[in-house]
Parts: C-alpha cells; structure tokens; sequence
C-alpha cells in the first residue's frame, strides 16, 4: 500500500509542526511519499522580496536560515543537525547568489524559481526530521523527482503521462528499497528544466499529481483544519465539517470558494479513483473529510454552501447575439484573450453574460471594446457580486431542488443576477450582490443543512 501524505505550510509551520507531521508519517502504514509545502510565511516573504526590486539578499537568508534552523534546531540531535546545518547552508548560498544575480531576473522563469525555494528548504528540513524519527528518508526537489510541468510561469500544470514515466524510474526503487522520499510541493519543471509553478497553494495539486503517478492507494492531505465545512465557519456559526463527498461536490467546492485544496488538485486523483483524506494535522485524531467516487446517496439537498467573492457581471447586448453564429465565438474570443477566468456565462436572444473577477474587468473590457463597432449596442458592468455555489449530490436530478433553494435566497431579500444551472449535476451557482450574499448563505445553511449533518 502506498500513500502520499502532503504538508502543508502551517502543518510543519514550527519545530512542533514538524514533530507532530514526523509522528503523523511514521504512525502511517504501508510505503509513505512525503509532500511538503514551504513554512508558513516563507513563499509570501519570497515574493515580497522579488515585489521589492531589492538586490541585497543577506536579511532574507538570515531570516530563512533562522527560521529553518531555529525548527530544527529544536527536533534534531547533534549529530543529524550538523549534517543538516551544512547542506542547508549550501543551499542558502545558491539562493543568495541567484537572488543577488541581477541578470537573471529578466528570465520568465525567475519569479518561479525564487518563489519555490521555500519548498527546497522545508523538504530537506522534514526529511533529516524524519530521519531523526527513525525512517529512512530522502529530500527531492521536483526536478530531481521528475515533476514535468506545462503552461505558464505561476499557473503552470502536469504533464501526468511525462510525470508518471519518470516517476516510475526515481520514486518506485526508493519506495521498493523502504525510503520515505520527500518531494517538494509546489512547482514542477518545464521542457527546458526551469521550475513552474501551480498557483499559489499548488502543493496539493502537487501531491495529486504524484498520487496519480505511482498509482498511490491513497492521498492524504493534512492541514490546519477539520476537512471541508457545510459553509464558511466565520460566515455560519453552526458549519460543521463534512465527513464524505464524492469527487464532483469536492471539485466544485474547492474551486468556488472553499480555500481547503488547491481547486486542481482533485483531477488527477479522480482520473484513478485514488480517495483523498483531508485531515487536520493539529486534530490527527478527527476524522477530517474523505473524497471517493462511491459515496452513499445523500437525503439531505445541499451538502456544502460555499461563496465566492469580489466579482463583476459584464453584460454584452448586441440584437445579432441570436442571429450570428460566429457573434458568441468572437465576444469569447475577446475575453480568452485577455487571460481572464470566466466564472459563469448566461445567453438571452440578444445578451450575453459574464462573470468575472472585479480586477479582470479592466482588460476585459479594453479588449471586448476592439470587437467591430456596430456589432456590439453596450456593455453593462455590475461589480461587486458574489457568486454562491450550493453543492449537493446529484442536486439537479432532484425535482423542485431549484425552487427550493430559491425561496431561501427570496427570504434573505436577496435578487438572483445571473444563474448557471444545469452545467454540473452537483452544483447549482448563482450571483446575488455582495451585501446579500451572508445572509443568502445562511439561509440555506439553516434551511438545508442546519443540525442534519
Ligand atoms: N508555498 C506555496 C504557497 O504558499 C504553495 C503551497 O503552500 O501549497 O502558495
Ligand atoms: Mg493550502
């Protein structure tokens, strides 16, 4: 059996958070591949670095040599943290010397670099604590491990067929061989060996990815809470944390709002039906949510309200909407252009809708402004919008399951501004503006959820 455990940056955040993941990884059974993210604090401080043009490195190294060997100091025994001090100490030199490289910070892939150092030094950190915990482990950074990533610098993604080839080559033998391997989170290398990263939050994408590659039996991620709530607990008094889901309700749930997983990190998993555990590594003995493909019918209607905020409508009304086929390839042309997400879309005879981030609007409508004068009558924005995503399963095979929850959103005196329905069978998603959207979420908590968990 093997399982891939992910750490994430609160979870080995302090010398306790390392002991506590070690006692987590060795009580586990079966072959281990450990995942780490950096320590709390160290990708943000990483990126204000590289936001303030500073060229002069030694505060940053000072501070990620304390904060690292400060942890470690505190778990290891002499001998392992000499061993650990020296290689640490050569990895922060190389970092100094790239940070204070003024040539290479035109390379497009710099930033990405810089900013994933903090997994470089979190995963060597955890696996000399391992070591001291008595397993036999070994740090490797992506490249070394054979991550192989696409797209672009910060929002790049696996390449699983690549990742899984030359994962069969470096991690199997060690697994076979009893190591406990621990990767780096985060980032994988493009075609020329440079790192890409995931996206803020990409390691457990990353230990999706390396779940899938080695045909894990199971991916555990251990964070700082419970697993998946029924709603935003700073929203809903009465959220609790739900203890199964299948891999639809979670996908959705993770990209519309519950910050709990990166939003890719169920796709890999649910191409080989790999379950996950999200657990909390400060509550290991909590139940945490398990996501699988063969969850029970539910009796309830929602499993999980969840709300995404700070979002724009961008309303086109053109009377050739209707008429021309190539009018809604064009309008959407426009808008990939400008790299934007679309949240959701919605299409009237003679309108056609968007929603997107309040940031994106700008570019959005610079670039829908270069469509051919008379084609387009006007462009309506609405900012200020939530989107509300209520999940359930198999929501929409349910009869009268919109009017229901539309009468909870017409008792929170809330107005729906634009509706997707019908695209996913676990989802129903909806904008309502932002000054309703506290109270549209607790109505359906209350009315769908409430005590029945
Ligand atoms: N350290 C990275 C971040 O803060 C990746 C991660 O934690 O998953 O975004
Ligand atoms: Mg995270």
């Amino acid at each position: 059996m093997i399982t891939v455990m992910k750490f994430g940056g609160t979870s080995v955040g302090s010398a306790e958070g390392f002991r506590r993941a070690a006692e987590i990884v060795s009580g586990g059974e079966g072959s281990k591949v450990v995942v780490v993210s950096a320590m709390s604090g160290v990708t943000n401080y990483l990126i204000s670095f590289l936001d303030s043009g500073e060229s002069n490195a030694d505060e940053v190294i000072a501070s990620l040599r304390q904060k690292h060997s400060g942890a470690a100091q505190d778990v290891l025994s002499e001998a392992l943290l000499e061993e650990y001090l020296g290689v640490l100490d050569i990895r922060l030199q190389a970092l100094k010397e790239l940070l204070e490289d003024t040539e290479v910070r035109s390379d497009p892939y710099f930033n990405d670099n810089i900013s994933s150092q903090g997994e470089r030094l979190s995963a060597v950190t955890m696996s000399y604590v391992l070591r001291e915990a008595g397993l036999d482990s070994v740090p490797l950074c992506s490249e070394e491990a054979g991550i192989h990533a696409v797209g672009c610098p910060g929002a790049g993604f696996a390449d699983l067929d690549l990742t899984s080839r030359d994962l069969s080559y470096t991690l199997r033998p060690l697994l076979e061989n009893g190591k406990v391997p621990v990767i780096t989170g985060f980032y994988g290398k493009n075609g020329n060996g440079k790192p890409m990263t995931f996206g803020r939050g990409g390691s457990d994408y990353s230990a999706a990815v390396i779940a899938h590659a080695i045909d894990a039996d199971f991916l555990e991620i251990w964070t700082d809470v419970d697993g998946f709530m029924t709603a935003d607990p700073r929203i809903v008094d009465g959220a609790k944390t739900i203890d199964e889901m299948n891999f639809s309700e979670a996908a959705e749930l993770a990209y519309f709002g519950a910050k709990v997983l990166h939003p890719r990190t169920i796709e890999p998993v649910r191409r080989k039906h790999i379950p996950v555990r999200v657990k909390n590594s400060f509550n290991p003995r909590g139940e945490g949510t398990i996501i699988h493909h063969l969850r029970a019918p539910q009796d309830e209607l929602l499993r999980s309200v969840a709300v995404k905020t700070d979002l724009s409508i961008i309303t086109v009304n053109s009377s050739e909407i209707a008429y021309r086929p190539r009018m809604v390839a064009s309008i959407i042309d426009r808008i990939g252009d400008a790299n934007v997400i679309v949240y959701a879309i919605s299409t009237s005879l003679s309108t056609i809708a968007f929603l997107i981030h309040n940031n994106d609007v700008k570019d959005v409508l610079r670039n829908l402004n270069r469509l051919e004068g008379d084609e387009i009558e006007r462009i309506d924005v609405k900012s200020n919008m939530c989107l509300i995503c209520a999940v359930g399963d198999n929501l929409l095979d349910r009869c009268g399951a919109s009017a229901e929850i539309f009468s909870k959103v017409r008792d929170a005196n809330a107005n729906v501004e634009l509706i997707s329905e019908g695209a996913s069978t676990v989802s129903l998603n909806f904008v309502v503006s932002m000054d309703r959207a506290t109270a549209v979420v607790r109505a359906l908590h209350e009315g769908f959820i409430g005590d029945l968990q």
